[in-house]
């Protein structure tokens, strides 16, 4: 457990959360404190700390995340025009990270300001 990220020890069972996706590169969780009716976040199997710290190596990686949330936007009902859907990566204070373990945020299902704050 020692040394896990967060989002590694929910991977592996050890701390409870929604897992809605997973493949062999990412899995995908229902955020615990949602700022839309849906938000879930994308998260690679693999640690990188954060988007700004990923080297080359990690190119396959990057993609796999933005491909898994596309397909998790379908299964969630919000890959439509009408609807439609927000992906952010936060990258430190001023983002306001607070788990490094580099993630996506896929927000949907209201008005999406613009923006962001
Ligand atoms: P960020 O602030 O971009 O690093 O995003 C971290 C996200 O993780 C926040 O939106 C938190 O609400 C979410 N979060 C923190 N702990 C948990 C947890 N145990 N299960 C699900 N989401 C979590």
């Amino acid at each position: 457990m020692a040394g896990m990220t967060l989002f590694q020890k929910i991977l592996a069972r050890e701390i409870p959360a929604t897992i809605v996706y997973e493949d062999d590169d990412c899995f995908a969780i229902k955020d615990i404190n949602p700022q839309a009716p849906v938000h879930v976040l994308v998260i690679p199997k693999t640690v990188i700390p954060r988007v700004g710290d990923a080297v080359p190596a990690d190119q396959a990686t990057l993609g796999a995340l933005l491909l898994a949330a596309g397909k998790i936007s379908t299964q969630l009902g919000v890959n439509a025009t009408d609807k439609g859907f927000r992906l952010v990566i936060n990258h430190g204070r001023d983002a306001g990270e607070t788990v490094p373990h580099m993630h996506v945020h896929l927000l949907a299902g209201r008005d999406l300001t613009w923006p962001p704050g």
